[in-house]
């Protein structure tokens, strides 16, 4: 008998066309705008599940970047080296034009569907290699303060190149540049009014000094800083090189040691009067970052539904393999009963954060979409991130004692999980926010509100979440409650957007999710067998 004869175990799931087999992506890309760009889409779907792309990410994943804070003579050396497959992936994703697709040459906002089509790129290779989209994330996000700054064009004219150059030297000598972001300090990541980080005038700019608990990406070529100068917060640009072309006085101290996201690097950096470029007023920093972040808080939503959708389809890959008690996992009820679950999850999710993106797209044009992206960004996040640890475990049950092993994509996809979450906004905030914003905005936001309740409110349980919502919205001190309105809201608005992508699981999702308040697991939540069989079929991968 030949080895792999008869060993009931799921051949590997590579070679996959990640956006033809996936039917909820194809349906909510048209829906959303983005109708033209199939082909390309399909394109990056077969490129993004090749067998090599899936090698390149272990790889990436299991050979963590290294600092080199020193060289052998004690001379100060401040860079990280990193696997060579890291930088594949940021060769592939920038060469896709994924840090900058949203942005035309000037900085200005790229026209519909841009953040559609880019968003579901990311959603794509999210579930091949999450790390080093955090890079590309910070990067096109970046770019939204960046603008506010006349003097920053020659800078962004070099970011919206598809060149990816990662050589350590001045930006005025390379073809293509990232950025990243660096706020959090020791004594807080959330309030960021706390920072300590000082910023002092300079010769031609501004000399900063104070340590940043949290650098990712620290190889990038430019920094946006919060400080502390004379007039309060405010927002800086700090190069990697003086403009006279010394190494600027940024010292990587320690690599983070992570739980997941290993690809990438994370660094606890000291500024000793590194020089940098003011952007935007003295004392108006975070006014001055605030697009940026909801940019970053967009992006974290959209690469865990991704992470999500990773899992899924390797559930479902292994249930169409795997036979028990002389029946594939596939068939046996209650199996399907937990796939088709998650799979609503998926879909729901997915809906919800490429509805946020046609809003974003739409939003320089049209003031109810510009307020209603306000409004779903943190509750998009909020929703999708929370979703995602439980959902990964419960998906690696599905591949039963195979997926609590390393070699297969489980691990990697449960350990990254979390980090969504956590990173621009953690869930409790992002509740916070959208009662601040609701406060500050209120006619507006409340309109977007009335507009969701309408759509929903023939759906099951609709008007009695509509109603909740707007009830804890409209008592000012209700902080105690925000994260069951903010989730109802972000339930209520994917119900909005499975509608509006004429999913036929639209009702199906309000019963099960809306109008049953109480939170079951996995396979508990009262889907009917039509349901569940229409859900697997719509998420099986080909
Ligand atoms: C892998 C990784 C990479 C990172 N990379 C970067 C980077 O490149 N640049 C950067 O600037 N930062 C980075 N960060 C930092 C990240 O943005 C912060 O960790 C995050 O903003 C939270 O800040 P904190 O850790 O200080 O937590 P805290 O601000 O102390 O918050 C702790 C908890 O308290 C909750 N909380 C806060 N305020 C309230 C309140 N009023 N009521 C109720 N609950 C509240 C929060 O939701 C959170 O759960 C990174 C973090 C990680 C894990």
């Amino acid at each position: 008998m030949a080895e792999q004869d008869g060993f009931n175990q799921s051949p590997p799931y590579v070679d996959v066309d990640l956006y033809a087999s996936d039917l909820p992506l194809k349906e909510a890309v048209a829906a959303n705008g983005a109708e033209d760009e199939a082909l390309l889409l399909a394109a990056f779907g077969r490129r993004w599940g090749a067998a090599d792309m899936i090698e390149q990410a272990r790889l990436a994943n299991e050979n963590p970047p290294k600092l080199h804070a020193y060289d052998a003579k004690g001379f100060r050396r401040d860079t990280v080296e990193y696997h060579p497959s890291y930088h594949h992936f940021m060769k592939e994703s920038i060469g896709a034009n994924l840090h900058a697709s949203s942005w035309t040459a000037e900085g200005a906002r790229e026209n519909a569907p841009a953040e559609v089509a880019r968003a579901a790129r990311c959603y794509m290779v999210a579930q091949v290699e999450n790390g080093h989209l955090n890079p590309v994330t910070m990067t096109r996000a970046a770019v939204a303060a960046l603008a506010r700054e006349p003097s920053a064009a020659g800078m962004i004219k070099k970011v919206v190149t598809r060149h990816y150059d990662p050589s350590f030297r001045p930006w005025e000598e390379k073809f293509g540049l990232t950025l990243g972001i660096a706020m959090t300090e020791r004594q807080g990541g959330t309030d960021v009014r706390t920072n300590v980080t000082r910023a002092e005038p300079a010769t031609d700019g501004y000399a900063i000094s104070g340590h940043k608990w949290f650098v990712s990406a620290p190889m990038s070529d430019a920094f946006l800083v919060l400080a502390q100068a004379e007039g309060g917060p405010t927002a800086f640009l700090v190069p990697r090189f003086r403009p006279d072309g010394t190494v600027n006085a940024l010292q990587l101290q320690r690599l983070k040691d992570k739980l997941g996201n290993r690809s990438n690097a994370s660094t606890e950096v000291e500024f000793d009067k590194a020089f940098a470029w003011r952007i935007g007023a003295e004392g108006e920093g975070i006014a001055t970052i605030m697009d940026s972040i909801q940019l970053t808080r967009v992006d974290c939503a959209v690469g865990s539904v991704g992470l999500m959708r990773g899992a899924l389809a390797q559930a479902l890959h292994h249930a169409r393999h795997r036979a028990v008690f002389n029946k594939k996992l596939l068939d046996q009820p209650l199996m399907r009963a937990v796939l088709a679950d998650l799979a609503l999850d998926v879909e729901s999710s997915l809906a919800l954060a490429l509805r946020l993106c046609r809003s974003i797209d739409l939003a320089a044009g049209n003031e109810r979409e510009k307020a209603r992206a306000r409004l779903l960004t943190p509750a998009t996040k909020y929703w999708i991130c929370k979703q995602a640890p439980a959902f990964v475990a419960e998906a690696m049950e599905c591949l039963g004692g195979n997926g609590f092993i390393e070699e297969s994509a489980m691990p990697r996809l449960y350990r990254e999980a979390p980090v969504n979450a956590i990173w621009e906004g953690a869930s409790n905030v992002l509740c916070l926010d959208v009662l601040r914003m609701l406060a500050r905005d209120r006619e507006a936001l409340f309109a977007v509100l009335a507009d969701i309740a309408k759509t929903t409110g023939d759906l099951p349980g609709g008007k009695v979440a509509a109603g909740f919502v707007e009830q804890s919205f409209n008592n000012r001190g209700g902080e105690f409650a925000a994260r069951a309105a903010v989730e109802r809201l972000a339930l209520l608005a994917a119900a909005e957007a499975m509608r509006s992508a004429s999913s036929p699981l639209t009702e199906a999702f309000a019963r099960t999710r809306l109008a049953n308040g109480t939170r079951a697991t996995y396979g508990a939540r009262g889907l009917t067998r039509e349901e569940t069989d229409q859900l697997i079929k719509r998420a099986l991968p080909e």
